[in-house]
């Protein structure tokens, strides 16, 4: 047992492990990575997490927080010490907001909403797995998205122990707004120009100190260890009503998307060729693209300006929940059918895969995707929240070319930055994106970054390396699993 390990032993009340099962079983996530940790932690309470952060600081080690492991960019892996936050697991109702600890799963919040007859909006397709604290760690989102936004969005309080170890509430902690107020300089010319971004620190999000606890949102860990969060909730509409129309233009399917995109939608998905061929119903032939329309307020009107819009061909007109959620799981499952279609040799590790780019440039997106593929000689699956620009590309190419990972990589989030677009809109930076946040952001809006980070963790004991990066890490570090 090494000198950081029996200090911890002494001092915390929760779990303390090093054996080789553990740190494998927390060595990857659900990206391509592996990074095996020295220590795991698994707090009992907050006072654990004080101790475990002063000892890292003494030690000069690093904690990186992790939440279900669920992550697809490599945003919970480092060598140091893991946090595992499972112990945090309670969830206070109220009427319009609930206070949620951050190791409490999505889905038993969701049940536990569900009850009281509420949700809460941020409906990753991961569904149930995912914790608060990581969906506040990576500012997730999801289909409905459109209509109520992201974590960012969600979010009215944040209780974070920092890098320091000291315990500190935002919004209403007036120092730490203060001077983040004070340090926010923003070059707005840099600002993606989208309506999801989980790339960087959200400075733009910052416009009062009333907002100061979204820097947090999205950082990945890198700020602060969220204990809990109040979160926003609403009460679950009485009816919805989805739509399943079939394209066989997909710049049809885009014109329409940006045409019902005002109709206050509370969801516009985009499913592909490939990625359809997997549900479990009869399209037309020539058919190349879905997308999926749902309403969740005043029906019959929007179901008739949405009729007076539409150019393609309605296959389901669905009301019933039962069939809402049937078809619902078709679409949350395009990762998997994705990548059922794919050879598992031809799986590019997961990097360009969840850029947003402003909605009157998505013919540009697809055109764009069409030139890499020639250019560098793969094949692509592609789906997602197309009402927000956002879509998910799964590249098919060699799994073992990693120089060719990293060409497109930089060509692509190049391609994404000139269209004003954000290289990540909902599964963060980590591994995958850090090293290309300068590129996204410009200098001015980086070396406020770095100002964030220094106010909240001047010793960089938190998740180092992601976001605030010098080391390029897009190729480095993938699962020994070729
Ligand atoms: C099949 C699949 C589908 C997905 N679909 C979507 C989608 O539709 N929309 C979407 O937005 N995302 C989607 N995701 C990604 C999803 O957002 C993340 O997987 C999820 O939010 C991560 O939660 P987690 O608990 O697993 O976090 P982890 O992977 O454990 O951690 C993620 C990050 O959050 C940080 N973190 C964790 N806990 C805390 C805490 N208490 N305090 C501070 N930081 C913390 C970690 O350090 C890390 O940086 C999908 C993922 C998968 C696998």
């Amino acid at each position: 047992m090494n000198s950081i390990e029996s200090e911890l032993k002494k001092i915390i009340k929760g779990k303390v492990h090093s054996e080789k099962e553990f740190k494998k079983f927390y060595s990857v996530d659900a990206s391509s990575y592996q990074i095996i940790p020295e220590i795991i932690v698994i707090p009992e309470n907050e006072d654990d997490i004080i101790h475990t952060i002063k000892i890292a600081n003494k030690f000069k080690t690093n904690v990186t927080v992790r939440g279900a492991g669920t992550g697809l960019v490599g945003s919970a892996l480092n060598n140091g010490i893991i946090l595992d936050m499972k112990n945090f697991d309670s969830i206070k109702v109220r009427k319009d907001y609930a206070v949620v600890q951050t190791g409490v799963v999505k889905g038993k919040l969701d049940s536990k909403l569900e009850i009281n007859k509420k949700f809460f909006p941020p409906n990753p397709s991961v569904g149930s797995f995912c914790s608060i604290g990581g969906m506040i760690g990576n500012n997730s989102s999801g289909s409905r998205s459109l209509k109520y936004g992201s974590m960012i969005d969600n979010v009215l309080e944040i209780t974070i122990i920092d890098g320091k170890g000291k315990k500190i509430i935002l919004p209403k902690n007036e120092k730490t707004s203060r001077i983040i107020k004070n340090k926010i300089k923003i070059d707005q010319r840099k600002i993606p120009k989208v309506s999801k971004n989980s790339s960087g620190y959200r400075i733009d999000k910052i416009i009062t100190t009333k907002d100061s606890h979204k820097i947090i949102v999205g950082s990945e860990g890198t700020l602060g260890i969220v204990i809990s969060a109040k979160l926003k909730i609403k009460n679950i509409p009485k009816k919805r009503i989805l739509f399943v129309v079939e394209y066989g233009l997909v710049k049809n399917a885009i014109s329409d998307c940006i045409s019902i995109n005002n109709t206050n939608p509370s969801a516009i998905e985009f499913v592909d060729k490939k990625t359809l061929q997997q549900i479990n119903q009869k399209f037309e032939k020539d058919t190349k693209c879905l997308l999926f329309v749902e309403y969740d307020e005043k029906i019959s009107q929007n179901e008739k300006e949405f009729k007076a819009r539409i150019t393609g061909k309605i296959v389901k007109k669905l009301t019933k929940k039962q069939d809402i959620i049937k078809w619902w799981k078709y679409r949350d499952s395009s990762l998997f059918y994705s990548l059922k279609s794919i050879k598992s040799v031809n799986r590019m590790p997961h990097v360009i895969e969840d850029a947003a780019v402003p909605i009157e440039r998505l013919s540009d997106f697809f055109k764009m995707q069409e030139k890499i593929n020639k250019k560098f000689k793969t094949k692509s699956v592609i789906y997602g929240h197309i009402g927000n620009g956002n879509l998910h590309v799964r590249l098919i190419g060699s799994r073992k070319n990693l120089t060719l990972v990293k060409n497109i990589a930089k060509h692509y989030f190049e391609e994404i930055i000139k269209m004003n677009g954000t290289i990540t809109a909902e599964h963060g930076d980590g591994l995958a994106r850090s090293e290309f946040i300068k590129k996204q952001y410009g200098k001015t809006n980086y070396q406020t970054f770095v100002e964030i980070k220094k106010i909240f963790d001047p010793n960089n004991i938190l998740n180092p390396g992601k976001i605030i990066s010098k080391k390029s890490t897009v190729i480095n570090n993938f699962e020994k699993l070729f």
